[in-house]
């Protein structure tokens, strides 16, 4: 899956849910894993996209599968 793909669906798992405080959180955490230049996660960040996804977004791909 990525990284778009990943979001649109936790960003319609959160719409589906009612806007639920728990989806809430896990969009946020996802948001955090974007692919770019600031490198808040430096595993998914554009310099090192091999590495792309890290276990934390390995670990909500698998839950929502
Ligand atoms: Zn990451």
């Amino acid at each position: 899956m990525t990284y778009d793909e990943l979001y649109k669906k936790v960003e319609a798992q959160w719409h589906d849910s009612y806007k639920s405080k728990s989806w809430e959180i896990i969009w946020e955490i996802v948001k955090l894993h974007k692919p770019n230049e600031q490198g808040d996660c430096y595993l998914c960040t554009a310099e090192y996209t091999v590495t792309y996804p890290c276990l934390t977004v390995q670990a909500i791909e698998k839950e929502l599968q």
